[in-house]
């Protein structure tokens, strides 16, 4: 599944063909995505300008003259900036096309993406709304977390993929991000210790930061905007590496179940 990394990637490959060119059309094939697109949207995006390709958690925001399109890559989703004469393959479902002569076209297996059409503040629509902040940005650091964490029983890990607490981190930056502060990623959130926060904080954006320069990690069948596997995979300590010897000390790597996720550590290297 797409995570915050590969989003961003996909952000920063489509929006240097996209800004600043003129929507001339839109080819919908298939509406019926995690909601339904709007047909009228074939109607109303050519003429538009684009302003700018923003990214919120994992949706990105593709800035019009008139409104907003809030596209999520969903499961099994990519976007990539291609010719529209480029065959079609069996899962694309919609074309928009550019004054460049290009198109971004969007394919995905399983239709759990979405397109959706916001015309107020794309920040107030009830799937934003509620999001913790960014955890590449300001407002995601030691004083926040601790300060969220207070009194909490729920394990370290599954709060940290809590949306309303940090977007972003899914199952695979969240195991690695504990393993590099050393943190059992079943401690209790509220238990941790202010230098605990510190490093996980540190952690997060430095695995995040680290798999975004690298283009994503590679998991199944992602692909960024180019078309080209990201190669993040290599570097992971713990992710996928049940029974395999840590990295650091040798010591086998442990799988257990928290919040209905699959968690991998180190027992000797997370206290
Ligand atoms: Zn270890």
């Amino acid at each position: 599944m797409p995570e915050l990394p590969e989003v961003e990637t996909t952000r920063r490959g489509i929006r240097g063909a996209m800004r600043t060119h003129r929507v001339t059309g839109m080819v919908l094939r298939e509406p019926r995505l995690r909601w339904p697109v709007d047909p009228a949207l074939v109607r109303e995006l050519p003429g538009q300008q684009v302003l700018d390709v923003r990214r919120r958690a994992k949706y990105l925001l593709i800035e019009l003259e008139r409104g907003t399109l809030v596209a999520h890559l969903g499961m099994s989703g990519s976007l990539r900036v291609l010719s529209p004469a480029t065959p079609l393959l069996t899962h694309d479902h919609y074309d928009l096309l550019l004054d460049s002569g290009r198109c971004l076209r969007f394919n995905d297996p399983r239709r759990f993406g979405c397109l959706l059409w916001v015309t107020g503040d794309p920040a107030e629509h009830p799937l934003l709304a509620g999001l913790g902040p960014e955890p590449l940005e300001p407002g995601f650091d030691t004083d926040y977390l601790a300060a969220r964490a207070r009194g909490r029983k729920v394990a370290i890990k599954p709060f940290l993929m809590d949306q309303r607490v940090v977007v972003g981190v899914g199952n695979i930056y969240a195991s690695e991000a504990l393993f590099r502060a050393g943190i059992n990623p079943r401690r209790a959130a509220g238990r941790m210790t202010r230098p605990q926060f510190e490093r996980l904080v540190q952690a997060v954006q430095a695995v995040l930061g680290e798999a975004i320069r690298q283009g994503g990690t590679t998991l199944r069948d992602y692909v960024n905007a180019e078309g080209t596997p990201g190669y993040f995979r290599q570097k992971l300590y713990v992710y996928e590496r049940a029974g395999e010897p840590c990295r650091q000390c040798g010591a086998a790597i442990r799988q257990v179940v928290l919040g209905q996720r699959s968690t991998y550590f180190c027992p000797r290297c997370q206290k």
